[in-house]
């Protein structure tokens, strides 16, 4: 009898997994069980063209219903998987259902962080995660006039620069003194940021929300610890995520800041597995387990698992990538830098296209790519080959990187 593989979490990655099982030929039982209603979708352009109205709701499917029938995959969403039975190999749904496991992945995601502040609760205060995240978003910024985004973090910002496009006030708190800190270097989010504030955003940095005044039960301004008052119709908490690890934690399973996997992406137990935003895993580039929130790192994870299932292990040693649409401008990133890393400019930032590399003692460890698809396909050959650059190569436009990626 072939081992029956059941999946919690319909999201990127188990959507990516169900689908390379059975083009792998996996023959057994295969069930996803995803807690939101409706088909697996994409959460990218939620940020993005959704709110334009540019995106369909429909067009964020991964795909259409026939794709989970004619390959066999039991899809059950709008349930929740509430515990795991280790010993017994069983996991308990919300619904009552109970499915049995060869094989296990936990592909649960991550939770927005939300603020613990006086009016944190009012109407008009919200995350975007989730696709009805977004519906409720869409309709608050039909009639909305005033935006605070809380958070100058990717989503924060995407948000932001739709929000000035349809015409709204918008500010952006921000609690660390510029945009993006965590994620790019400075050059970077000085242009991301100049170019939302050319579109009319005004940013608060060092600022943080201290608490929401409401009217009616709906949110009216953000207080800042700054003692400002901003006023808002509606206020979208960018504020960064949490890995979904609840369920993993009470299966008794290692959880460390995410699910903890090794480099084969399985957990404490053998026959679970965990993959995408909600697992922590070792990486060959990195000192420390990383745990990534990524559209490539949820699929190339998928692959991963689905390759081991299929009697193919190999590690897990992608190198990650990354983008960011911000209306004209589209972020790329290969690689993972630290903080401490060397930034080489390549480009002028004023020509509205160059790359940002960074190097820790002489390596490559990250390009960070404006408007600036060629480097970054370089980036990713390069970073994957273990192939460096010296820093005026880096900084010499007239070298074309990709030069080096195929030598
Ligand atoms: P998810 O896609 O979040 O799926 C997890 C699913 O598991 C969820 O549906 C959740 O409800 C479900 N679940 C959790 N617990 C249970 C349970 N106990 N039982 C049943 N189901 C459960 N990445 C990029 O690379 N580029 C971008 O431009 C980009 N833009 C983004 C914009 C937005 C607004 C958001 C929210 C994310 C964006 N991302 C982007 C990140 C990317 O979408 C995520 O990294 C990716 O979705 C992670 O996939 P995942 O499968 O790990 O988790």
């Amino acid at each position: 009898m072939p081992e029956a593989v059941v999946i919690v979490g319909a999201g990127q990655g188990g959507f990516q997994l169900a689908a390379s099982l059975r083009d792998g030929g996996h023959p057994g039982p295969l069930t996803l069980i995803g807690e939101e209603p409706g088909l697996p979708y994409q959460r990218p352009p939620l940020s993005k063209g959704y709110l334009l109205g540019k995106t369909a709701a429909q067009q964020l499917e991964l795909r259409p219903a026939a794709f989970f029938v004619e390959r066999n995959i039991e899809l059950l969403a709008g349930d929740r998987v509430l515990a795991i039975d280790g010993a017994a190999r069983i996991v308990q749904l919300a619904s009552g259902a109970t499915r049995p496991y060869g094989h296990l992945v936990l592909a649960t995601g991550a939770r927005p962080r939300m603020l613990k502040v006086p009016g944190a609760e009012l109407a008009g205060v919200q995350a975007l995660r989730t696709a009805v995240d977004a519906r409720a978003l869409l309709r608050r910024l039909g009639t909305a006039r005033r935006l605070v985004v809380i958070g100058a973090g990717f989503i924060g910002l995407e948000v932001a620069v739709v929000a000035c496009e349809l015409g709204l006030q918008v500010d952006v708190l921000e609690s660390a003194e510029r945009a993006l800190l965590r994620c790019v270097s400075a050059p970077v989010a000085t242009y991301l940021a100049d170019a939302l504030a050319r579109r009319g955003a005004r940013f608060h940095f060092s600022s943080a929300a201290e608490a929401f005044h409401g009217e009616q039960g709906h949110v009216r301004a953000v207080l800042t610890n700054r003692g400002e008052t901003l006023a808002a119709d509606v206020v979208v908490v960018g504020a960064g995520v949490e890995p979904d690890d609840a369920l993993a934690r009470a299966a008794g399973l290692q959880v460390q800041g995410g699910i903890v996997v090794d480099a084969h992406l399985l957990t404490s137990d053998p026959a679970i597995s965990a993959i995408g935003d909600c697992a922590r895993f070792p990486a060959p580039y990195s000192a420390q387990p990383l745990r990534l929130e990524s559209v490539q790192n949820a699929v190339d994870q998928a692959r991963c698992v689905a390759a081991r299932l299929a009697g193919k292990p190999a590690p897990y040693e992608k190198v990650p990538w990354f983008w960011s649409d911000q209306g004209e401008n589209r972020l790329q990133i290969a690689g993972v830098a630290e903080a401490s890393d060397e930034v080489v400019l390549r480009g002028a930032v004023g020509d509205g296209k160059f790359s940002v590399l960074r190097l820790r003692g002489g390596r490559l460890t990250a390009v960070e790519s404006i408007n600036n698809a060629a480097d970054h396909m370089a980036a990713r050959k390069l970073l994957a080959a273990g192939v460096t650059v010296t820093c005026e190569q880096a900084a010499d436009t007239s070298f074309k990187l990709a030069s080096l990626a195929a030598a």
